[in-house]
């Protein structure tokens, strides 16, 4: 998709989007097929997508985020999939040949770690049930990590054989890094027992597309007129009270005399507002300077798509690879919404303030001013947020003038949005047993890294596998703490620890050097900072809602100010991409609803995804 400038009439919209992750693609995308197109979507990279990433090495696609759709049935995803053409139905998944081997390269009989993945499973899954059936748990057992390894213990009581009982234990610290690498987390200690049930698990399993994830973007950026997506637009602040503003300055000069744009349509400057019967709430005085504490968007335009992100090749080219009423009270409007019904079900917005009756509208104000990094000044009346949990919780007090309320900022800091990130390694020739396509490393130290000094010593650690994704192709995952610390690192000296790793697990000093070393880097990615979302100990599923919760300037907006859509505001598919479409499409539908419920008209989505709501229309029956 390509670029452009709009010109100056263009700054002024109906709808800001920011973010063209899945979410904000999702929430344009929807605007667009309801006829709606006065929009921009200001993106800070140079390419959309966000999360979803596929680069190309040589004959490799390497997917250096987002890897599979999670579930077929009622995932809205797996539709636009099928219905463009981008599952290969027909495909029979190779099978799963996983050894796990001991640092001295003894590989462990297949039937225990068979019985010890299946125990682990079936833990698992008793944590999964003090959400789902409301237990209550032991007491002082308050995370995942904590229950796992109580069930562990027990388990191990039973096993007599020091030997056995020790390499059982192996298995289970392996099998518990893995788990980090799914939920998101340093630990599983991390993470909150009490919630790991409420995410919400669609069935049918993983679909990976055989063209790329990135082929997705596609089919969910194809009605989005091009020169409605701004890429290299990093939003600095987002001044949601801007009329308010507007009025507490006595400001009868419209912005748009400030910016040369005529915001009114009527070349007066907007002295004909109709401001004068309209209740005020908002006191805090305008900032009118753009944040610039943000650092400066690189303008470079990066050789390969693999933008942003550190990526080496064998000839060493790297590519960068409120005081809204609501403000001051620290209590989040508590809802009745049902779980998985995304943040913008209408039902939610009911006690939050509503338009007057017989008052007259203010409808020619701009309601939001959004500043960009490079100075540039957008005004709009809705915006749909849609930058990462990550970015809210390193700018939130920056990005949003006033300050977002208390009860949002408490939320964004107890979630958890941790680094997870992929190391690709490509080698001129097979070198692994073709019958193999997994190897489980069993290190025999259990304890983490705690300090940086430990860290340059034991940060290899933490990878728990290496796959086989061709004969020249492994991939391993790293999560946490140390997963931060291999982004500091070289991708020669990450090729060189994996290679030792390699040497020593497959007792082969054989083993060749990669050709080439690819990291993600999604831990210090300016406009991701982590990888996706997960429940901290303490924090719950109304922290995602307060997090979703949309803003109010004053209290006679029929809509919101702003609403927050992506993965983050999705309290039972958070951290997948389905969880952002879901909730880009509700914020779009919202914002296109009529604004008195009694001109309610079903609207007819004619897309795919429809299935999803029809299956969630059975489950209420
Ligand atoms: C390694 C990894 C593996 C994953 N695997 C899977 C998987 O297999 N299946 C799955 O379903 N999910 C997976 N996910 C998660 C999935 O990728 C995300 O949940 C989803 O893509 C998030 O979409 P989003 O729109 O919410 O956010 P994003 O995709 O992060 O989009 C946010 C956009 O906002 C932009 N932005 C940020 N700040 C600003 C700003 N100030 N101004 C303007 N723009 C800004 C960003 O550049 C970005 O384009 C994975 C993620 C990672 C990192």
């Amino acid at each position: 998709m390509a670029s452009s400038e709009p010109s100056d009439d263009r700054k002024r919209v109906k709808i800001l989007i920011i973010g063209a992750g899945m979410a904000g693609l999702s929430a344009a995308n929807h605007l667009a097929k309801n006829g709606m197109t006065d929009f921009l979507v200001l993106e800070a990279s140079n390419k959309i997508g966000g999360r979803i990433f596929s680069a190309q090495t040589g004959k490799h696609k390497l997917e250096l985020g987002a890897n599979w759709i999670h579930g077929v049935l009622g995932n809205p995803l797996y539709e636009i999939a099928v219905a463009n053409g981008l599952i290969d139905i027909v495909h029979v998944p190779k099978p799963h040949r996983v050894v796990a081997a001991t640092e001295d390269g003894k590989q462990v009989p297949f039937g225990v770690l068979q019985e010890m993945y299946q125990a682990y499973i079936c833990f698992l899954r008793r944590c999964e049930e003090y959400f789902l059936c409301q237990y209550l748990p032991p007491e002082g057992i308050n995370s995942v990590g904590e229950h796992l390894d109580l069930e562990m213990a027990l388990f191990l009581e039973r096993v007599s054989d020091p030997a056995q009982r020790h390499l059982r234990s192996l298995i289970f610290r392996c099998l518990l890094k893995r788990e980090t690498c799914i939920a998101g987390c340093h630990s599983m200690s991390d993470i909150d027992l009490m919630q790991l049930g409420s995410y919400t698990e669609l069935q049918g399993g993983n679909i990976a597309l055989p063209s790329g994830y990135s082929s997705i973007l596609e089919p969910v950026s194809r009605l989005i007129p091009p020169q409605n997506v701004l890429k290299k637009h990093p939003v600095a602040t987002i001044r949601w009270r801007y009329s308010e503003e507007l009025l507490v300055g006595n400001c009868v000069t419209s912005p748009g005399t400030d910016s040369g744009i005529d915001l009114h349509g009527l070349g007066d400057g907007g002295n004909e507002s109709d401001d004068s019967d309209v209740t005020v709430t908002g006191d805090t005085p305008p900032d009118t300077s753009p944040n610039s504490s943000r650092e400066p968007s690189s303008e470079k335009e990066c050789i390969s798509v693999v933008e942003n992100l550190k990526v080496e090749d064998p000839n060493n080219t790297t590519a960068e690879g409120g005081t809204n009423k609501d403000n001051e009270s620290s209590e989040a409007p508590k809802t009745e919404g049902e779980r998985g019904a995304g943040i913008q079900d209408q039902r939610k917005f009911e006690g939050l303030p509503r338009r007057r009756k017989n008052k007259k509208r203010r409808s020619h104000q701009p309601n939001v001013e959004v500043v960009c990094e490079n100075g540039q000044q957008f005004y709009a009346d809705h915006v749909i947020c849609c930058v990462p949990l990550g970015v809210l919780k390193a700018q939130a007090s920056q990005l949003f003038s006033p300050s977002l309320p208390q009860f949002k900022l408490k939320s964004i800091d107890k979630l958890l949005f941790d680094t997870v990130d992929k190391i690709y390694l490509e080698y001129d020739r097979p070198f692994l047993n073709p019958e193999i396509s997994e190897v489980m490393l069993l290190w025999d130290s259990e304890e983490c890294c705690n300090d940086s000094k430990d860290m340059k010593n034991k940060w290899f650690r933490k990878i728990y596998s290496f796959s086989k994704l061709s004969e020249t192709l492994l991939l391993a995952w790293i999560s946490g703490k140390e997963a931060e610390y291999m982004e500091t690192l070289s991708h020669e000296e990450v090729a060189e620890t994996c290679t030792i790793i390699l040497r020593k697990f497959l007792n082969d000093p054989f083993v060749p050097q990669p050709k080439s070393c690819i990291c993600t880097t999604w831990g210090s990615q300016p406009y991701t900072r982590g990888a996706y979302t997960a429940i901290a100990v303490g924090a719950s599923q109304d922290d995602i809602d307060n997090v979703a919760q949309p803003l109010y300037s004053n209290d006679q907006q029929a809509k919101p100010v702003v609403l927050f859509a992506g993965e983050h505001t999705h309290s039972s598919f958070y951290s997948t991409v389905h969880g952002a479409y879901l909730t880009g499409r509700s914020a779009a539908q919202i914002l296109l609803a009529p604004d008195s419920p009694e001109e309610l008209i079903l609207e007819v989505d004619e897309d795919a995804s429809d299935l999803s709501s029809w299956i969630q229309g059975i489950a209420l029956q």
